[in-house]
């Protein structure tokens, strides 16, 4: 891991986009119903002009080998369903990731249900994550589908806000509220997936043209 520096640019915890990933509790949702995860350290190669998404990289603490970032992508079914980290298809351990707050307080709250499951659990998961990765994998940016990201990404909000107002806070029911609701968690889903098309699809503006 040492010579990381010279070619590429690290991003831990401390990086805006990984403090988001932290602090939303939104972020909860994508974590433990839909197992995506972000890895703790995050490589950007240095002077390259190709789009966030492709000089994107994670290395492996326990191989040292560095992955392209796009190993995991919708396209090749590996963005979701990694509950307990990323895979390493080079030495079959597993990448640590970052955890999400309110995904940690849940956590600790249902220990006692979940924990005399894990161990079985895990080793299920790891079995079906070999058998994933030892297929071809693509390694090109897949198309970015604008509007069906911002309804998949509203429809995750809408589900939470639902949950949050009327489960959790017991507020009382009125049909305005899940329509008003519905509406605003749309616009937020779409400027989610309008600041992600933004920061990963895009390719970086050549300074020396501009
Ligand atoms: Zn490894």
């Amino acid at each position: 891991m040492q010579n990381f520096k010279s070619e590429y640019r690290m991003r831990n915890w401390k990086n805006i986009y990984m403090l988001h990933w932290i602090i939303n509790p939104g972020i909860m949702f994508n974590e433990l119903f839909l197992g995506q995860r972000v890895p703790k350290i995050m490589l950007i190669k240095k002077n390259s002009t190709k789009p966030l998404s492709e000089k994107s990289f994670i290395p492996c603490p326990h191989c040292g080998t560095i992955h392209p970032s796009l190993k995991w992508s919708s396209q090749n079914k590996t963005v979701m369903g990694n509950w307990f980290g990323l895979y390493c298809n080079h030495c079959g351990k597993v990448i640590p990731c970052l955890w999400n707050l309110t995904s940690l307080a849940i956590i600790a709250i249902t220990l006692p249900i979940w924990i005399w499951f894990k161990k079985n659990w895990e080793k299920k998961w790891l079995m079906v994550q070999k058998e994933k990765f030892s297929k071809p994998l693509k390694l090109s940016s897949p198309e970015y589908n604008l509007w069906l990201h911002a309804l998949e990404i509203g429809f995750g909000y809408y589900l939470l806000t639902m949950l949050i107002n009327f489960v959790i806070f017991q507020e009382t029911f009125t049909w305005k509220k899940p329509i008003g609701n519905l509406v605003g968690a749309m616009v937020l889903g779409f400027v989610s997936a309008a600041l992600v098309k933004e920061m990963f699809m895009k390719k970086p503006v050549n300074k020396s043209l501009s």
